[in-house]
């Protein structure tokens, strides 16, 4: 099998293993729209419980959670408090101006992180007639950042200040499990305070499709209507409910295996010519490394995939994500690589 290309694009990247497909194939199912479908219902009691919160709402990716939430949360002309790296202004095709008419004011800061004190400086300073800033984000784990882990408290004090503002605070935790597993804090404590959170089911988990979106029972009466809007309104959903609820049972703890993988990788990377890494800021699943020359990001990726080993270019940072579908020897491979084309060693 040696030949099998190593995927580290994303851990989206993963197929559904026999056994989800089983259990997807077995599913229950009724019409999800009109809240008969009882796996869908099961999945989503599953999540409001895993999150801390009333209730949750299957939707069919976290784009769409994240645009409901803001939706809700929000009237036009709002801004949002966000870290400039958020997911939902980088890579949802401006989504939050398009369907919300809501714009970004950036918090910057270290680890793609910002300090809670920053929420109730700006809310402090900020002229009456600027944009109503509405809601404060919290991205968990990092994306952008390199999977980082916002710590509890600061979670915590995050979500006081906003209240106190009087702003919500939204949690998209699309990797909130990767951060649990690798702190042992469970997921309800991170995501309980928050006036939303969701988790996505087709990263680390690796179901092929879905999301589920967690808050109070009017929050997610709200999110019923809004998701019709925005067409995500499903029918027989507990085939690939399933997939999810399959997921949350097996393949939650094994993320520490994809940290340890990223771990081991971001060793094996560290010391190699032309490439910059500090393997203690690697706290998760992603792995970016710099690359400071003499081959450009692009080529060594180019390099990589003619090797089989399939890697991202970002700027001049590499980026490589483990998940289920990459074990402990893909990544002896994807080192072995990375070592031939940086000319660590001839070949490999
Ligand atoms: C992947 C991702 C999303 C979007 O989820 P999809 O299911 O791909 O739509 C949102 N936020 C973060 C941090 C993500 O990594």
């Amino acid at each position: 099998m040696a030949d099998l290309p190593i995927d580290l694009i994303s851990d989206t990247h993963t197929r559904p293993t026999p056994a989800m497909r089983r259990a997807m194939a077995e599913a229950e199912v009724g019409s999800s729209q009109d809240g008969e479908d009882p796996t869908v219902s099961r999945l989503e009691a599953v999540v409001a419980e895993l999150l801390g919160h009333e209730a949750a709402i299957f939707v069919p990716s976290g784009t769409m959670a994240n645009q409901i939430a803001i939706r809700i949360h929000t009237r036009p002309g709002d801004a949002i408090l966000a870290h400039p790296t958020a997911h939902t202004f980088n890579f949802e095709a401006n989504g939050p101006a398009v369907n919300s008419g809501v714009s970004l004011q950036p918090l910057d800061g270290p680890r793609g992180q910002y300090r809670p004190e920053q929420i109730t400086e700006i809310v402090a300073g900020w002229p009456a007639i600027f944009s109503r800033l509405s809601l404060a984000w919290v991205e968990q784990t990092v994306n952008l950042a390199g999977g980082t882990i916002w710590p509890l408290e600061v979670v915590e004090d995050v979500i006081q200040r906003a209240h106190a503002a009087g702003l919500r605070a939204h949690l998209d935790g699309a990797r909130l499990l990767n951060a649990s597993i690798a702190t042992g804090i469970p997921a309800r404590a991170y995501a309980g305070a928050f006036d939303s959170a969701w988790i996505d089911l087709t990263k680390g988990l690796g179901a092929p499709l879905g999301a589920v979106l967690a808050g109070s029972s009017a929050f997610i009466a709200e999110a019923w209507r809004a998701r019709q809007q925005f067409g995500g309104g499903l029918r027989q959903a507990g085939i690939v409910a399933a997939g999810g609820l399959y997921a949350l049972e097996h393949h939650v703890d094994r993320l520490a295996e994809d940290h340890a993988n990223a771990r081991r990788l971001a060793d094996g990377l560290a010391g190699l010519p032309g490439l910059e890494i500090d393997p203690s800021a690697v706290e998760t699943n992603i792995v970016f490394v710099r690359v400071a020359g003499p081959r450009p990001a692009e080529e060594l990726v180019a390099a990589l995939a003619a090797r089989g080993v399939r890697v991202s270019a970002i700027g001049d940072r590499i980026r490589a994500v483990t998940h289920l579908d990459v074990d402990a020897a893909g990544i002896e491979r994807a080192i072995r690589a990375f070592a031939a084309v940086t000319g660590a060693r001839p070949d490999a």
